[in-house]
């Protein structure tokens, strides 16, 4: 039997009911190598053209270690100034509670000002997604829960989501949150397969969360991979993307969203074509057999 998984075309954002795109484009790097606002909007033009309508941000993207915290929102704020129906257009997803260069601040009179202030930057009314960027240790959960809840009913943001959190941090999250979560945001790709067998997807699955997985190509290690382990899982993608036509890349992103929870992959590149290309692993076909065949290459062992 070699039937082909099933990847759906569309998603919704966990049980929210928002629609939104089996793939995303992330601004990490946005605000990088001095952008202008119109080179920006050339990006996100090229996001949604393709259809990639979840653009996925942070208030901390553009620290760079000296400076830059809100560079990417601002950037992408004077996008939106510029063009202000591509707001429209997107599923505006945004993150929050690391204060550089001293990480992580939850507490509930830093979080509301976060907010306010992401909002700002980004010239919006609403956040669609606003994910806790990772848990600060030193807050209740019941306090974030409380700023997050308060932010839904003002209307600041419509939807929350945790990145990079322990399962068990995601169930004390939830458990005190009137608005529950409907996303989860951990690091995710054919060279980082933790997810896959620690419970998280499990989770997200039992809990009706949309995963989103960033560096879904090892943050470029992928395309220069340097280990034998890492050839080897790159070998294994360029057998397959050449069967089907497609890069390496796109052979990745496929390889994820052929995963039950409904991985939506977050592109990383700031280049127009590459990200335009992304799209294109909504054509693949993957058979279980080509999908364990990276799966083993990527445990570096067989498996049982
Ligand atoms: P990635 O897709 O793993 O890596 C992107 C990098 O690979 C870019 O520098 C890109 O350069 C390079 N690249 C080289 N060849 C490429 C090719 N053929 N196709 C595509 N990219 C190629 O993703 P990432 O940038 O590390 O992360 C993606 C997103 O995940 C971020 O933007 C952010 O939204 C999210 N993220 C979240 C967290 C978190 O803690 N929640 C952490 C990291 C990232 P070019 O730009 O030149 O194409």
């Amino acid at each position: 039997m070699n039937a082909s998984l099933k990847v759906p075309r569309g998603r919704l954002l966990g049980s929210s009911g928002i629609a939104i795109s089996p793939i995303a484009w992330g601004m990490w790097r946005f605000a990088e190598d001095g952008r202008s606002p119109a080179e920006a909007a050339r990006l996100v033009h090229a996001a949604l053209d393709a259809g990639i309508t979840l653009l996925d941000t942070a208030d901390i993207y553009g620290f760079n270690g000296h400076g830059g915290f809100g560079e990417a929102e601002s950037l992408l704020g004077k996008v939106l100034k510029l063009e202000p129906e591509l707001r429209e257009r997107m599923v505006l997803a945004s993150k929050g509670g690391i204060t550089p260069p001293l990480p992580y601040n939850q507490s509930a009179s830093y979080l509301a000002s976060a907010i306010d202030a992401s909002l700002r930057r980004l010239n919006c009314a609403t956040i669609d997604l606003y994910q806790i960027h990772r848990p600060d240790i030193l807050t209740h959960p019941q306090e974030v829960a409380r700023t997050l809840d308060d932010a839904v009913a003002a209307g600041k943001i419509r939807t929350i989501g945790a990145s990079n959190f322990t399962t068990a941090q995601i169930e004390a999250l939830n458990h005190f949150l009137g608005h529950e979560l409907v996303a989860t945001q951990p690091e995710i790709s054919p060279l980082r397969i933790t997810c896959f067998e620690n419970g998280e997807l499990d989770q997200a699955m039992r809990l009706g969360l949309t995963p989103f997985a960033w560096s879904p190509l090892g943050g470029g290690a992928l395309l220069a991979p340097k280990s034998a382990r890492d050839r080897a899982v790159a070998s294994q993608l360029d057998q397959i993307a050449k069967e089907q036509g497609v890069s390496r890349s796109v052979a990745a992103y496929g390889w994820l969203m052929a995963h039950p929870a409904g991985i939506v992959p977050i592109i990383g590149s700031q280049n127009t074509a590459r990200i335009a290309e992304g799209a294109q692993a909504l054509t693949m076909q993957w058979t279980r057999q080509d999908w364990y065949a990276v799966l083993v290459a990527a445990r570096g062992e067989e498996l049982p």
